[in-house]
């Protein structure tokens, strides 16, 4: 059994979590490789490290002085180190990066050193190897992530040590420059790890007990969800759930490895196993989860004869790719035909689109309306399960809201529908309260 293990920022944001890692790390043996981020806020006003760099960074470009606000970044290490009761010292380091942000090294090399720094400390600490990730993990020319190039070099790197700590958040390019992932890419990083492992788990730490079912700024206290497969999570990801970060989901799902997010601040609950496929579920509630998303526009489109028309929705959408527009959803019906878009990517291209679509397809009329959110039910158990549709909508329904675009992929794990975005609150109450209690 191999493990690898990633813990966020908050679970690294002081020494008194640094001893709470070290725990878990210590009690199963297994746990052999370790992805940290940088220290995170230590409590909800706090300042993350990551963010500090950024900062410190964009002094540091504009030729402003940063000695004070640089200590005050190697004053968040140096409390951990003390707390811990290290007898160790990152002076030689802070030395060589405050000169390399003062000779302008880049941004990605700013942020990166948050994982850098926290990985020493955390190695020396637990007594593990440190593996510089910029030496591992590389990205293309075009800064794309180099997948089979780093799995090469990365497997038979581990594979010369028993236990190691990798830092997160960054690789290095061709020219051997850092570049990191976007933010939170230390979940990427993890299960970059676990797949080079070739692990049998990747667990990621974080401070919340596991995917929950809804978003509990929505809904009161939602239950988390025990074990949920790829598939869903994109789903539930992709309309807005956190916890992990959405490209971290790639590299073990090639691999078939599953994810455990687990819970730093209490290790004792088993958190949410995300998993290739399966049929445990809670029969009770048909669904696994339920998430949402505001700001979208609906662009419809309606034509006498449309179905008769060979090319029409081609011709449509190819005036989209010309404005580089990808769509999200795409209900049609006999004579019409909407497409959903992100309401941020119509920006500037309005008039461009709806000329545009009236040169190639000559429509009757075409409108865009923008206000629109997209809620997702999604649950591998509606494959079996009759009337969840129904279900959704009567419980939509009767909380007096009007469903203005309903689509159910052929997949048949996820319904989603559209409401006003001053429905969205209550329309995701009304899912969760007709499934859950
Ligand atoms: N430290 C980076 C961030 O704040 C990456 C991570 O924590 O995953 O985005």
């Amino acid at each position: 059994m191999l493990k690898v293990v990633k813990f966020g920022g908050s679970s690294l944001a002081d020494a008194a979590q640094f001893k709470k890692v070290a725990d878990i790390i210590a009690a199963e043996p297994e746990r052999r490789y370790v992805v940290p981020s940088a220290p995170g806020k230590r409590s909800k006003t706090d300042t993350k490290v990551t963010d500090m760099l950024y900062t410190c960074y964009e002094m540091a470009a504009k030729g402003e002085n940063i000695s004070e606000y640089f200590s005050e970044i190697e004053a968040r290490y140096n409390g951990i180190i003390e707390g811990l009761g290290m007898d160790y010292s990152l002076n030689n380091e802070f030395e060589m990066i405050r000169n390399a942000f003062i000779h302008k090294a880049g941004r990605d090399y700013a942020a990166s050193r948050g994982e850098y720094l926290n990985g020493k400390i955390l190695a020396r600490y637990l007594g593990f190897d440190f593996i510089d990730a910029a030496e591992v993990i590389f990205f293309n020319d075009n800064g794309q992530f180099d997948s089979e190039r780093t799995n090469q070099v990365l497997s038979a790197e581990l594979k010369k040590h028993e236990y190691a700590v990798i830092p997160g958040f960054y690789g290095s390019m061709p020219n051997d420059t850092i570049k990191t992932f976007s933010r939170g890419g230390s979940d990427i990083t993890g299960s970059i790890v676990a797949r080079a492992a070739e692990c049998d788990l990747y667990e990621n730490w974080t401070d919340v007990d596991g995917f929950l079912m809804a978003d509990p700024r929505i809904i009161d206290n939602p239950r988390p969800i025990a074990e949920i497969t790829y598939r869903e999570l994109r789903e539930l990801s992709y309309m807005g759930a956190g916890v992990l970060h959405e490209d971290a989901i790639f590299p073990v799902r090639f691999a078939g490895i599953p994810i455990n997010i687990r819970n730093t601040n209490n290790p004792a609950a088993h958190g949410t196993l995300i998993v290739a496929s399966s049929d445990k579920y809670d029969t009770g509630n048909v669904i696994t989860g339920v998430a949402g998303k505001k700001g979208f526009s609906v662009l419809s489109v309606e034509k006498d004869m449309m179905n008769n028309e060979v090319g029409f929705g081609r011709r449509l959408l190819e005036v989209l790719e010309n404005n580089n527009i990808c769509f999200e959803h795409l209900p049609s019906g006999i004579d019409n035909m909407s497409v959903i878009i992100n309401t941020h990517d119509l920006e500037g291209h309005r008039d461009q689109i709806v000329n545009g679509i009236c040169r190639q397809v000559n429509p009757e009329t075409i409108d865009i309306e923008d206000g629109l959110a997209l809620i997702a039910v999604v649950g591998r158990a509606m494959v079996k399960a009759k009337g969840t549709a129904a279900r959704v909508f009567k419980a939509i329904s009767g909380a007096g809201i009007n469903i203005r675009m309903i689509d159910q992929g052929s997949s048949e794990i996820s319904i989603i529908v559209g409401v006003e975005e001053n429905d969205f609150e209550e329309a995701m109450k009304a899912i969760y309260q007709e499934f859950v209690y």
